[in-house]
């Protein structure tokens, strides 16, 4: 049987669904491999099931010139922390798990939105504290989101989802800005200039995947752009957003709140972020739910056996 390692404990369902195909080994610790240990795992099983935080980067790959590891099948549709390239040389077989993440991701972005746009993080703790006087008519007002605009950067499976709810749960009107045109089921303004759509709208959402291309895509220049009403919402990788910058347009109220889910150092929050009102900050909680956690390890495992049997992974990346 070949040997398969599991880099965190994953729902039962998948283990056992694993187990059936595999000899299985599950690392105990929730906390990310060290080199060592993945330098261990390529060395010493024939597949690993990998996921975020895990740094299989040009280097790990460097350290063990004959992989006995054929194949990552990455427990997660975000791969940046695979050097993807350096696997594929060194004979190592990449796949994710799309598809399975678009809705329950998109539904956090809307939480997030919603958070930030009605004050909600900052209501809580004022109840929580004891500080809530009573109901009157200016107390935490926020940013109604009927017929406002919302902005999606990068407008593939997670973004047209986070837009279908904007638009038909909230009567919102669509802007985005991507790599590629698309043909979508609602009306929606392509910006070719991301300065532009940042200009242009009242809630920018960012959706694109992490990486080289997109790191600090939203930086400085962009938080210029924006209204100073808008609210800026990323449930795409921690480093798309210079936070530094974003820490910077918030305290000085350039925009008027963001909702996080992803953060660049993470799991490291930035204390100057913690300390302020105006924003909303979630634990990388986008796939949070067990049936999702399930159909991802499933997906995985499918690629593994896809793979072991000779055929190409339907998830290859
Ligand atoms: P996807 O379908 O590949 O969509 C990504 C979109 O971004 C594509 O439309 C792509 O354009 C566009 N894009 C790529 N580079 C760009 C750039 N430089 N400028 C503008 N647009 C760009 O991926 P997905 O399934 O929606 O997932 C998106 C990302 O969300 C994942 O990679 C992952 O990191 C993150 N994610 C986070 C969570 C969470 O828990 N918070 C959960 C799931 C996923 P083209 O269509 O032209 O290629």
């Amino acid at each position: 049987m070949r040997k398969v390692l599991l880099t965190r404990p994953l729902p039962d369902k998948v283990q056992m669904a694993a187990e059936q195909h595999f000899d299985v080994t599950v690392r105990a610790q929730t906390t990310a491999m060290s080199r060592s240990e993945m330098i261990n795992a390529l060395q010493n099983y024939d597949a690993v099931l990998p996921t975020l935080g895990d740094m299989f980067d040009a280097d790990v790959f460097a350290q063990v010139p004959q992989p006995r590891c054929k194949i990552l099948a990455n427990f997660g549709v975000g791969y940046n922390h695979i050097d993807v390239d350096a696997a594929r040389a060194a004979g190592i077989t990449v796949t994710n798990t799309p598809g399975a993440v678009t809705d329950a991701t998109a539904d956090v972005a809307l939480t997030l939105i919603l958070m930030s746009a009605r004050r909600a993080a900052e209501g809580e703790r004022m109840v929580r504290a004891g500080a809530w006087e009573g109901w009157h008519p200016t107390q935490l007002l926020g940013m109604h989101l009927g017929g406002k605009t919302v902005g999606i950067v990068g407008m593939g499976r997670i973004g047209q989802a986070i837009a279908k709810r904007c638009h038909l749960g909230f009567g919102m009107q669509v802007a985005y800005h991507s790599r590629s045109p698309k043909v979508l089921p609602f009306e929606a303004t392509a910006y070719g200039d991301l300065h532009a759509l940042a200009g242009a709208v009242d809630v920018l959402v960012v959706a694109v995947p992490g990486g080289a291309e997109t790191h600090h895509l939203i930086d400085a220049t962009v938080f210029q752009a924006m209204q100073p009403h808008a609210h800026l919402v990323n449930i795409a990788r921690g480093n798309v957003i210079d936070e530094q910058a974003l820490v910077q347009a918030l305290e000085a109220g350039d925009i008027g709140g963001a909702g996080l889910d992803v953060y660049e150092f993470e799991p490291r929050v930035p204390a100057a972020l913690i300390a302020l009102e105006n924003v909303v900050l979630l634990p990388h909680i986008g796939t949070a739910a067990l049936d999702v956690r399930e159909e991802m390890g499933l997906m995985s495992v499918q690629n593994l056996c896809a793979f072991f049997d000779g055929e190409a992974p339907p998830n290859s990346v």
